[in-house]
């Protein structure tokens, strides 16, 4: 799967921490508690201050598969979407439409907010276990799908394997320049 030149120049790779960016929106890998746990999550609450867990207090939790959101508060960033992710058992419990599910409620909730920058951690693929390779091509299908709406949309790997993979799906086919 190549995305071509046009898509590509909206969606970004990059290696780094999350917490650090100047986008307009950082995306929560974010359990249905919402309120804060390890990995990426513990990060962003943080680097965001002890405000971010008072707003996430307040929504209740949320579903596996959605998304809420609440400011930035210490972060960079004006937004902070709390996205659940699905936990990987087998494959067959829905973990894909829910993955897909999550990416896609980011997205609804960042175009609200008007936001033109966005950036997401790579969903589910820390403690929930999800196959990398399966969950980057879901996440770039999804980017890829709302790059007309956005000015950046930002893959923000953390580790080099993650980078790697992403940087592969979404390089253009030597071919065509085409879905390959
Ligand atoms: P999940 O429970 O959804 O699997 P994790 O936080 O365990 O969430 O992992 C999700 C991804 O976030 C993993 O690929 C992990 O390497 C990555 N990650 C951890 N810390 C950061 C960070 N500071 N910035 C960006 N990504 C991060």
């Amino acid at each position: 799967m190549g995305l071509g030149a046009e898509a590509s120049s909206v969606i970004k790779v990059i290696q780094y921490d999350i917490t650090d960016l100047d986008v307009d929106a950082v995306v929560n890998a974010a359990n249905t508690t919402l309120l804060g746990g390890g990995g990426v999550d513990g990060a962003i609450h943080r680097a965001a201050g002890p405000e971010l867990l008072e707003a996430c207090r307040k929504l209740g939790g949320c579903p596996t598969g959605e998304a809420r959101i609440t400011p930035g508060f210490r972060l960079k960033a004006r937004w902070v979407i709390h996205s659940v992710g699905p936990v990987w058992r087998d494959g067959a419990h829905g973990e894909p439409q829910l993955l897909e599910s999550c990416y896609r409620s980011a997205f609804v909730l960042a175009k609200e907010a008007k936001a033109r920058s966005i950036a997401f951690p790579c969903i589910s693929t820390g403690v929930y276990r999800y196959p990398r390779q399966e969950a980057a091509r879901i996440a770039l299908k999804v980017m890829y799908d709302h790059n007309g709406n956005f000015r950046s949309i930002v893959a923000c790997c953390f580790d080099a394997e993650n980078a790697a993979i992403y940087r592969k799906l979404l390089a253009p086919s030597p071919l065509s320049g085409d879905d390959a």
